[in-house]
């Protein structure tokens, strides 16, 4: 079965626990790197990106994200988990860890409105408009040739992209009742599902609890 993650320091993992479980996902929140080990994917929650760079570098997840990933698991940041895991910031601080060549700007609807909510053409998961709330939300200002753009702010900016096993939306998919986000990340996990024999890490898989 695939396993999701999602990263438990600071903000609204919470949420996306929720909408996980009610999805019948098999999912567990993420405090300290080593329970990366045998994840199919991991979520970035929203929250506020400078604390939670701090809490990421005091436990380690810089260097344990990146290995995560060159193992195979699938990777998304939502809001103040996009900015994490950005390329660049057009602002001073956090220090991004560039796990998706994307270039983002904090808080860019802020001086005109803080939270709204926008219906959204994201393509790739059919039906209606997409629920989109945004909460002080950044959105992407460039990115790079291999990067797709999924959905847009109307004519305006990137608030959806993904590059690989990697998605980053700048909206929160978790506070909604709309679970086709987290069918797409599903999907993108279960296609970059690391061998589960644990042949390409070298070590065992899973939690050691037999999960099918
Ligand atoms: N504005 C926050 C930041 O810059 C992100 C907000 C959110 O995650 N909803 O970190």
């Amino acid at each position: 079965m695939t396993r999701i993650g999602v990263l438990a320091l600071q903000g609204d993992f919470i949420e996306h626990m929720h909408v996980l479980e009610s999805m019948g996902v098999d999912a567990c929140e993420v405090r300290v790197p080593t329970q990366l080990d045998g994840l199919h994917g991991l979520i970035i929650p929203g929250g506020e990106s400078t604390t939670m760079a701090k809490l990421m570098d005091a436990y380690g997840f810089r260097e344990a994200l990146r290995s995560a990933l060159a193992r195979g698991m699938a990777l998304w940041g939502t809001c103040a988990g996009m900015i994490m895991i950005a390329r660049d910031l057009e602002d001073p601080y956090p220090e991004p860890l560039g796990l998706i060549d994307i270039a983002v700007s904090r808080n860019w609807f802020g001086r005109q409105i803080d939270s709204f909510e926008s219906d959204l053409d994201f393509k790739g998961i059919g039906g209606e408009p997409f629920p989109g709330v945004f909460i002080r939300a950044p959105v992407v200002t460039s990115c790079g040739p291999e990067v797709k753009v999924l959905a847009t702010v109307e004519q305006g900016p990137a608030v959806a992209v993904r590059n690989g096993r990697v998605l980053a939306t700048a909206f929160h998919p978790e506070l909604t009742d709309d679970t086709r986000v987290h069918h797409y990340f599903l999907d993108m996990a279960e296609e970059a599902a690391p061998d589960d024999s644990g042949a390409s890490t070298g070590q065992p898989a899973g939690d050691g609890k037999g999960g099918q």
